[in-house]
């Protein structure tokens, strides 16, 4: 995951590249890599998937904006490829560069093939954490109810080391041609063997447990780490832990949706930490030393003689640490000046003793408000 390049760098543009430019790196960089010209040469398919990837993201304004801010935490331990979802023209690209060529973009009308490796389905689950769990990360076992390869028959999906047979329907060649009445005449067309599903055998005596499908789905508990600083609405890809793929395909991914539970104290801003803490008057006109909790514990912060109500202060470093980067948020702090409530005749007299005994040079505000008050009367003279 760390050693994973930078997209932009992927595709030596800046951060600020157009769309323009963008597709225009991405058709230059295919054009240069493209597997089907570099059959013998793995390195070029690596490279290949690597500025598809980049180009799928960026190309999407969505998945770039939380790239920009996320980095490819966002997208959690890689594995997107080609199932990511979301809107992408990499294939009308590349359609575009290498139309005629076939390969392994070659134009959707070619019929699948039944026993060609498929990618298993991505799936989709909920997860709600505490707030501090967000801030500090968590690992988990979680119950993922997902097609696995079938534990008995190890995938096969035939009973007990037993044979598959070519299928009769089909002779073994996965598609039956039919005819078709149409106005232009009869026209014949080959469909996928119903019987054998295009596999082009059969199996003679299926696997009791998956049917003969290779695969059951089934609830298998796997331990994921939620990284510092994951919040509220976020998904996390986890490459490779969902359905098992077919015919030695690939795992699909497991989209973890992030729901993060309010706090009773903090607030949360992106990586920024805000709460508010009550002091009492006298706090405010003496200044004090104020106990603030962060979320590492509590720390001691001294506030001034005079601290006015609302007055920000902020801890630096002291919010949630960033995804994929070694520095923190910092901490807001605001304080809020309590009047007391219910005071009792003395304590109402000792009160009015001190207010008798302030002048208006100790409240500034208040003597610069009613000078403006006047001036205002005085200019209307
Ligand atoms: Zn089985
Ligand atoms: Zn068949």
């Amino acid at each position: 995951m760390a050693d994973k390049r930078d997209y932009y760098e992927v595709l030596g543009v800046s951060r600020s590249a157009t769309d323009d430019e963008l597709k225009k790196a991405y058709r230059q960089l295919a054009r240069q890599y493209h597997p089907d010209l570099h059959p013998d040469d793995p390195t070029a398919e690596e490279k290949f998937k690597e500025i598809t990837e980049a180009y799928e993201v960026l190309s999407n304004k969505e998945k770039r904006e939380m790239y920009d801010q996320y980095g490819h935490s966002a997208f959690e331990n890689g594995g997107m490829g080609s199932n990511m979802g979301g809107f992408s023209d990499v294939s009308e690209i590349l359609e575009s560069i290498f139309g005629g060529m076939g390969g392994m973009f070659g134009g959707g009308s070619r019929a699948q093939n039944a026993n060609a490796p498929r990618r298993g389905a991505d799936i989709q689950m909920n997860m709600t954490i505490e707030f501090m769990e967000a801030c500090k990360g968590k690992q988990q076992v979680l119950t993922v109810n997902r097609m696995e390869t079938c534990p008995d028959c190890h995938g096969t999906g035939a009973a007990g080391g037993s044979d598959s047979e070519i299928c009769k329907e089909c002779q073994g060649r996965g598609s039956v041609k039919s005819m078709q009445r149409t106005p232009f005449g009869m026209i014949s067309s080959s469909k996928t063997c119903p019987h054998c599903g295009g596999k082009g055998k059969v199996i003679k005596n299926p696997c009791q447990k998956c049917r003969g499908a290779g695969r059951v789905r089934m609830p298998k508990d796997i331990t994921v780490d939620i990284p510092a600083g994951v919040d509220d609405g976020m998904t996390l890809r986890l490459g490779g832990r969902g359905d098992a793929g077919v015919n030695g395909g690939p795992s699909g991914d497991l989209l973890l949706n992030i729901g993060v539970k309010p706090h009773p104290v903090f607030t949360r801003e992106g990586y920024d930490i805000h709460c508010v803490i009550p002091i009492t008057y006298a706090q405010a006109v003496l200044g004090d030393e104020i106990v603030v909790p962060t979320i590492d514990g509590n720390v001691k912060y001294r506030i001034g003689e005079g601290t006015q109500n609302n007055t920000p202060f902020r801890l630096r470093g002291k919010g949630v640490k960033k995804l994929q980067r070694n520095d923190r948020g910092d901490q807001y702090v605001k304080v809020f000046v309590e009047v007391p409530k219910g005071l009792n005749k003395k304590q109402k007299e000792l009160l009015m003793q001190l207010e008798e005994s302030l002048e208006s040079k100790n409240y500034a505000k208040r003597e610069g408000f009613f000078k403006k008050l006047k001036d205002m009367f005085n200019k209307g003279d």
